[in-house]
């Protein structure tokens, strides 16, 4: 008998007990919505935003309702218009392309490497097409950003940074999110703090962080973010920038506020786990590990490798099998769009031309959920499993 997996790939960990009493305390109180303080009270959302400014290294910070919404704010608050082009890129998931629909704009898509991270001579031959580039670092890849920088700022090209999956990651020790001019971040229970649905912005310029705090939804109730800009940042744009509900309440923050000072133990408890999976992928006829930069502190929340040149039925055979052992992956390759997976193809109000050089690296991505319920021995067997059914399904390709 082949040996199971027995685990759950969407099984988060409990909220930490800290969060739970903050939350309890929250709710006796009565006092949810951001603005509703008692006299000389601080309310945890505000203490959130000043928690996750200093721990980033942020001017100033904003909680919001999801990351999706962090990102159209962000858009909005760099002067994104209905009917602009926005960079954007290929490899990424359905939130990114829709903050760019929600504000009226035109998703230029940029390739993806085989390294997964966005194809800087690809982007370097759009990027006149735009004024802005919404950078997902999707699956926690980072693209070398002093590269990517330079060839933006050379085309004074603006740089949103997409970090559903990079909070906690860095690149050459400077945190994911603080070299472009926003950096937005999801609290959604697959990312990595979990407050159910939730999301973070973040900028270290006053006037963008006024428009997101107005855009945002604060009445005239501005000088209450003790993390945003001093009042005069909000002289004229009080008057010129509308309110777009899509706050984050004080039970939300509650229940964030012990998780991200966890966030550093959790990251090296995904690490452990990421690098466990990988070791027992390495030497696996077929498939290709994704080598990470030197320069990049990872989170290794997922996993991905790839079964270069295959033909989609045999990765298709390959998922059925590992499935079939308890072993859950996702294909990026897919014609059809499947669960939280789907490629810049099937985005049809976007007008995407072909894109054959990243189809091909796309065919070929096999994607994994790595959760902190897993132990190191789970995370051992999952790649025990893996490498069976692939080497299995290459051997029986190539007649071996
Ligand atoms: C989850 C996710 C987001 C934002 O998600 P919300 O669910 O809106 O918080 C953004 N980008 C990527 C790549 C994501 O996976």
């Amino acid at each position: 008998m082949s040996e199971m997996f027995k685990g759950s790939f969407t099984q988060q960990e409990p909220i930490p007990e800290e969060g739970i009493e903050a939350a309890v305390a929250v709710m006796r109180s009565g006092r949810l919505h951001r603005y509703n303080t008692a006299p000389g009270e601080i309310a945890q959302t505000v203490l959130l935003e000043q928690e996750f400014a200093a721990q980033v290294g942020a001017k100033y910070c904003l909680a919001v309702a999801s990351g999706g919404y962090a990102m159209a704010t962000a858009l909005r608050a760099v002067g994104v218009k209905p009917g602009d082009q926005v960079l954007t890129n290929a490899f990424t998931l359905a939130p990114v392309p829709g903050a760019i629909a929600a504000v009226g704009a035109v998703p230029v898509f940029v390739g993806v490497t085989e390294n997964l991270v966005i194809d800087l001579d690809d982007l370097a031959a759009k990027v006149d097409r735009a004024d802005v580039l919404l950078l997902s670092h999707m699956r926690g890849h980072l693209a070398d950003m002093e590269a990517l920088m330079a060839i933006c700022h050379a085309a004074n090209v603006t740089v949103i940074e997409d970090c559903a999956h990079t909070m906690g990651a860095a690149w050459k020790g400077v945190p994911s999110g603080t070299q472009g001019k926003v950096g937005c971040y999801s609290c959604q229970t697959y990312k990595h703090v979990n407050s159910g649905e939730g999301g973070l912005f973040v900028t270290d310029d006053a006037e963008v962080a006024a428009r997101a705090i107005m855009l945002s939804g604060s009445y005239m109730l501005y000088e209450r973010h003790l993390a945003g800009p001093p009042k005069e940042a909000f002289e004229t744009i009080r008057y010129e920038t509308p309110n777009i509900s899509g706050r984050m309440d004080n039970l939300r923050a509650a229940i964030l506020r012990p998780q991200l000072r966890a966030l550093g133990v959790q990251c090296a408890r995904w690490n452990e786990r990421y690098f466990e999976i990988e070791k027992g992928l390495r030497n696996t006829p077929g498939l290709t590990v994704i080598e990470r930069a030197k320069e990049e502190t990872i989170v290794g929340s997922s996993i991905q490798f790839l079964l270069k040149g295959w033909d989609g039925d045999a990765v298709k055979d390959v998922m059925a099998r590992c499935a079939k052992r308890g072993v859950e992956l996702k294909w990026f390759g897919g014609a059809e769009p499947v669960g939280f997976t789907s490629r810049y193809d099937s985005w049809r109000y976007v007008d995407a031309p072909a894109m054959p050089a990243s189809d091909a690296v796309l065919a070929g991505i096999v994607d994994m959920r790595v959760p902190l319920t897993f132990t190191i021995e789970d995370c051992a067997q999952i790649a025990r499993i893996i490498k069976a059914e692939v080497a299995a399904v290459f051997q029986r390709a190539h007649r071996l």
